[in-house]
């Protein structure tokens, strides 16, 4: 495995300032200038996110039937690169940002995952969210592995300036790291379709030639593709339009509480309002809303993001302050008595501290990684029906595989191409984890993890495993 840990600069020379440690070895930090302040840290990695993601592999190891030498590639990132990002404030101050990314597995092509803005982003976090990544790209069968990145920063903070620096000192930092046919960027928490277009232009500077492959979740005009803004609420609809085919569901019957009101809850939120659904809760970083009789969705979300209280490119305003709704907290949105609970926001969610208070009896799970598994098997005990993010969010990688094969092509397609192509892929990939349910009698998130498994593990077991080698040893 190769980690590298790259002392901060080569590109502005601000970094001559810093004569700390190396990043990550925190204790040792000295600062040597009143302008330069250190007070980007990531948290320390001793998280259980990452080791608590692969053990869901276990389970489904049972049902797949691959060589165990594919549990152990998948139990290692392939590559770590973690980054001091110097960041020119407005008033002159430098400030040193720490920043990652991680290539979890490549076998079945370039990786690819999202870059994410956060105080709280640390490396386990990230490399969980990598790992998510590939098993995503497999249940949907695009030919990618995963990747994920992060940069330790509340960007709410930033002005636009600040951030349009931040996102392209970035790039120059992991610009060896990436590339349109190793490893391909996208938006994710507090990322955005313009931080994709500066980080695009940043890395097209750098190589010398117009490359939008590099990255997607564009803006449309620098070479996005047509319906990648919606795409992931999208997709996560297709599959609960599905579950309403096979449940016999009444759309106006079912009510939703949706936690977290970014790019991807309201997509989904004005999807599923749009069909007749009740959106009865809602909830961003600030708190939640409720409406028992349902929200109407379109002016929540043009009242969450006409606010005038703008920074950077961030709305400030929140639906608490929606004023005909009883105000709850993240934690009563979850156990709200609710027939579809979509959790939208961060991992970590639904634990086993609530699981046995959550009373929605179906899930599905818009953000990465919402439940724990130890949540999952209370929820399972109680018969709770989870369509688990490695399926139920791919919506936005799948779109984000459109948008790089338009790129490469350099031929466009229409939106109406792109709804019809993910709504085949979503229910195509819905259907093969429903019937994986049914053969092997377990939840859908084994299914899931059976079917990511069985197309990882071949593409490993073709380049050859123990068995082979020690088998052909005379022939090959
Ligand atoms: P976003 O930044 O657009 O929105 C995030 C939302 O979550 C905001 O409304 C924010 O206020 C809210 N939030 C933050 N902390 C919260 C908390 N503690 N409780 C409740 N709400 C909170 O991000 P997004 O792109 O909508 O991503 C949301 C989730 O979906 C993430 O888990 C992300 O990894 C996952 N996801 C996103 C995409 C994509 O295409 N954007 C694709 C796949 C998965």
């Amino acid at each position: 495995m190769q980690k590298e840990q790259f002392s901060p600069g080569g590109q502005s020379g601000e970094h001559a300032e810093w004569a700390g440690g190396l990043p990550g070895d925190h204790s040792s930090s000295v600062l040597v200038s009143p302008l330069v302040t250190r007070n980007d840290m990531p948290a320390p990695e001793t998280g259980h996110l990452f080791a608590d993601a692969i053990n869901r592999l276990d389970q489904a190891m049972r049902y797949a039937h691959i060589d165990t030498e594919v549990l152990e590639k998948l139990k290692h990132p392939k590559a770590i690169l973690q980054v001091s990002i110097p960041l020119r404030m407005d008033d002159g101050s430098l400030r040193i940002v720490e920043g990652c990314r991680v290539r979890h597995n490549d076998t079945r092509g370039p990786t690819k995952g999202g870059i994410r803005y956060h105080p709280q982003v640390n490396l386990d976090e990230i490399k969980a969210l990598a790992f998510w990544m590939t098993c995503k790209c497999a249940v949907v069968g695009i030919p990618y592995g995963g990747a994920k990145g992060g940069v330790t920063i509340n960007p709410k903070e930033l002005s636009r300036l600040e951030l349009e620096r931040l996102s392209r000192g970035f790039i120059r930092q992991i610009a060896d790291f990436i590339g349109p046919d190793t490893d391909i960027p996208a938006p994710d928490v507090y990322t955005n379709s313009m931080v994709m277009g500066w980080m695009m232009d940043e890395y097209s500077k750098i190589v010398r030639r117009h490359t939008p492959a590099v990255i997607t979740g564009k803006p449309i005009p620098l070479g996005g593709s047509l319906g990648r803004d919606d795409a992931t609420g999208r997709g996560g609809y297709y599959c609960i339009k599905e579950l309403e085919k096979r449940r016999g569901w009444k759309a106006s019957d079912v009510r939703v509480a949706i936690q977290g009101f970014g790019n991807v809850g309201q997509a989904v939120a004005r999807l599923l309002h749009a069909d007749g659904y009740k959106v009865v809760a809602v909830s961003d970083s600030q708190g939640g809303i409720f409406k028992p009789e349902g929200f109407d969705v379109p002016s929540l979300i043009q009242f969450k993001n006409e606010s005038l209280r703008l920074k950077a490119v961030y709305c400030k305003g929140s639906v608490c302050e929606v004023v005909d709704a009883e105000a709850i907290s993240n934690q009563e949105l979850l156990e709200q008595d609710v027939d579809l609970l979509i959790p939208a926001a961060l991992q970590d969610q639904i634990t086993v501290e609530n699981a046995h208070r959550i009373k929605a009896p179906v899930i599905v799970e818009l953000a990465n990684g919402p439940t724990t598994s130890e949540a999952d098997r209370v929820l399972a005990d109680k018969d709770v029906l989870i369509v688990p993010d490695i399926l139920a969010n791919a919506g936005g990688v799948t779109v984000s595989y459109f948008e790089w094969t338009q790129n490469k092509q350099g031929f466009y397609w229409s939106l109406e191409q792109v709804h019809e192509r993910l709504q085949t892929v979503m229910v195509r990939e819905m259907g093969a984890v429903f019937d994986l349910m049914d053969q092997h009698l377990t939840d859908m998130r084994t299914a899931a993890y059976v079917h990511a498994l069985n197309r990882i593990g071949s593409a490993i077991e073709a380049q050859g495993t123990q068995r082979y080698f020690a088998e052909n040893n005379q022939t090959a």
